[in-house]
């Protein structure tokens, strides 16, 4: 008789492979704030790969935000938000942050992940479609997948795709109930930027909703950072749901989605993440709001941003770096392939710059890249280091 198998052999077996293939995630340890100029495994080194865009997470009005909230309300909200866990700090940010997108109104989940997952099966079902673009962030395939509509998928960025899907799907029989069409804002591998000025009109010629999920343009985009529908000075009638995550260029954590007032009533009486999951405790609120104030006082944050953008994507290009189709502070240096990634982001490491490598099958076997995110915290002499480094061991590598 054999030894009788554990239920659970499965899990070792299965990281078994992961490690054996390289494609484990090995966990780096911040000890301190994110900031540039960081200690990450007991070593000091630049901080290259962060969503702080802006530098708020450490920014003192968001702790000093924080640590009042604490005071005045507590550690926790003491429940899901349609029992007793809706505080004024809560409606407060969603008035705050409808505001600040011109928005009629705003709702905010725990996480984006959450706003994604809650609030898109919601709106299509069965008898629906879901239109999406290939490269959708997985928070939105998440989504679609516990909605029971049909899903299609259109060609990354390509408005023409986007048009034949949707006129194929106008001779289906029987016809859609309804059709939901949705992208990112900016796709968070290559950081380019999703044509919606292009997109809105022809799902609009087709009497399709349209959401963007917009997590890596607010605070980045648009004036002031209000975001994509701002930068291509949308009508907020041809973007139905503006959604987005205060865990980035916010610096905190939170999803949100902006709307009618219509979308955020359905919104909250429907999205089972929402009705059905712990509120945002009062610090983590109330430090959002706080991340509004400055983006609404303090605009130098973004345009530093865009400025040192400009000069890393500048220097970079001069020493022949191929950064693909990044538009945005998200620039991915292309390297070819894992292995080469993988050698780049330890060799940054031991020159001080913290960026990891992206790779198959995250990326195409020969577009694995180190992919890199200004911050507005970044010094001038902290950016001619962070290219320094680049250029050194680009050169040693033989990218360059
Ligand atoms: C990060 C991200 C999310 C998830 O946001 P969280 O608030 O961190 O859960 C959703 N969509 C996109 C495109 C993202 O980049």
């Amino acid at each position: 008789m054999t030894a009788p198998r554990s239920p659970t052999d499965f899990l070792a077996a299965e990281v078994h492979e992961l490690e054996a293939a390289d494609l484990d995630w090995k966990l780096r340890v911040l000890a301190g704030p994110s900031v540039p100029a960081c200690t990450i495994d007991g070593r000091s080194v630049l901080m290259l790969c962060s969503n702080n865009y802006l530098g708020l997470s450490n920014h003192p009005k968001l702790k000093e935000a924080a640590i009042a909230a604490v005071r005045t309300h507590g550690a926790g909200s003491g429940s899901v938000r349609p029992i007793a866990g809706t505080m004024d700090l809560h409606v407060e940010l969603e008035r705050r942050l409808a505001r600040f997108k011109g928005a009629a109104a705003s709702l905010v989940y725990q996480t984006g992940f959450a706003a994604n997952a809650g609030l898109i099966p919601q709106l299509v079902g069965e008898g629906d479609l879901v239109v999406s673009d290939e490269l959708n962030h997985g928070s939105i395939i998440d989504g679609v997948r516990l909605s029971r509509a049909e899903r299609a998928v259109y060609r990354h960025a390509q408005p023409e795709d986007l048009a034949r899907v949707l006129s194929e799907a106008e001779r289906h029989v029987p016809s859609y109930r309804r059709i939901l069409v949705v992208t990112d804002g900016v796709f968070s591998m290559d950081g380019d930027i999703a044509p919606l000025d292009r997109i809105a009109p022809i799902a609009a010629a087709h009497g399709a909703m349209l959401y963007v999920d917009d997590a890596h343009g607010e605070g980045v985009l648009g004036p002031g950072g209000r975001g994509i529908v701002a930068h291509f000075r949308l009508s907020r009638d041809l973007v139905h749901v503006e959604m987005g995550t205060f865990s980035k260029a916010f610096g905190v954590v939170g999803g949100h989605v902006s709307g009618s007032a219509e979308l955020v009533r359905f919104a909250w009486n429907k999205s089972r993440t929402w009705l059905l999951s712990g509120s945002a405790p009062p610090a983590v609120a109330a430090a959002c709001t706080a991340a509004i104030d400055v983006l609404e006082g303090e605009p130098q944050h973004v345009e530093r941003l865009w400025t040192l953008t400009r000069r890393f994507q500048g220097a970079l290009r001069d020493r022949g770096f191929d950064l693909g189709a990044s538009a945005t502070p998200i620039v991915p240096v292309i390297v070819g392939d894992s292995a080469k990634a993988k050698r780049m982001s330890q060799r940054l490491f031991e020159l001080g710059v913290f960026a990891l490598p992206i790779v198959y099958p995250m990326v195409a076997r020969d577009r694995a890249r180190i992919r890199t995110i200004m911050n507005a915290a970044l010094s001038d002499e902290q950016l001619t280091q962070a290219i320094d480094a680049f250029t050194q061991a680009g050169r040693e590598l033989g990218i360059v």
